[in-house]
């Protein structure tokens, strides 16, 4: 896990505010001057939700995406879901600003005494409060937001599917990092090669660790039913060539009586998908 969490410490969170890698007000400005007549600013889409932090008791004030503002364009074939003009991903992460203690927002209020207490611990006792206050984030004070949800998940000892998931919505956050880096050209193939890297060691994790929570626990798994569970770890598995269990879990939907006909449809494109992959292979 060492690698994942390579940065933490810089995440003393003083360094992250000289980090300016999109600059998007001057993008915003730009757009405008371009001649376009209505700019949607990132913005636009949030507002401020209050809670109250269960390891420090201080007020909380998370960036949090108005519902049904965002219109969602496609997803992925791993279901990462893509919006137009914003990334929802980024937010989904509340963080204290007083005393470190993060979750994804479907986690942030079941947390144990024993969970609260090692957080104080491990993260709170070492954790630099942040003091700058931010309407939006960059892709990389995202990021950093689910590196640091992640190591508050290994120090709770949270279920093998909390972190699978982090580490899932992690990867998807930076494959749209480097999306839009490409969309506008401010990159070099070697920055993308390094963006991939990343991406794919954060999804190899969420696989693994969707492979133990199928084992051990029950459903719905981060909201997820059995199937879309077994798809997700059958899409993971064809990306890691792991080709055997891929098959397994897609013969495993295309006959279940519980998928739904859409679930059924999106496995028989990642079988076509995973023919072609293994055809090459034996090819090669
Ligand atoms: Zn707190």
């Amino acid at each position: 896990m060492a690698g994942l969490l390579a940065g933490l410490g810089a995440l003393g969170l003083k360094n992250l505010e000289n980090m300016d890698l999109f600059e998007e007000k001057k993008d915003e400005k730009l757009a405008k001057d371009a001649g376009k007549k209505t700019v949607i600013q990132e913005t636009d889409y949030l507002f401020d939700k209050v809670y109250e932090c269960p390891v420090c008791y201080g007020q909380i004030k998370a960036r949090t995406i108005k519902v049904g503002k965002a219109r969602l364009l496609h997803t992925d074939m791993d279901l990462r879901p893509v919006y137009e003009n914003i990334e929802p991903i980024k937010y989904d992460v509340i963080s204290c600003p007083h005393c470190g203690y993060s979750a994804l927002t479907r986690y942030f209020g079941g947390l144990t005494s024993s969970q609260a207490k090692a957080i104080k611990e491990n993260i709170s006792r070492a954790f630099n409060p942040v003091i700058a206050k931010k309407d939006t984030y960059t892709y990389e004070e995202a990021v950093a937001r689910y590196k640091l949800c992640l190591a508050n998940a290994i120090v709770k000892h949270a279920k093998a599917s909390e972190k699978a998931y982090i580490c899932l919505k992690a990867g998807w956050l930076i494959r749209g990092m480097g999306e839009s880096l490409e969309k506008e050209g401010k990159t070099s193939p070697k920055e993308l090669a390094e963006i991939k890297a990343q991406e794919k060691e954060f999804l190899k994790n969420a696989l693994e660790g969707f492979v133990a929570a199928r084992q051990a626990e029950s459903y719905p798994m981060c909201g997820m039913d059995e199937t879309t569970v077994d798809y997700l770890i059958a899409v993971l598995s064809m990306e890691f060539e792991k080709y055997e269990v891929a098959s397994k879990m897609i013969s495993s939907i295309l006959v279940s009586p519980s998928a739904t006909n859409r679930m059924k449809d999106k496995a028989r494109d990642v079988k076509e998908v995973l023919l072609t992959k293994i055809k090459e292979k034996k090819a090669n």
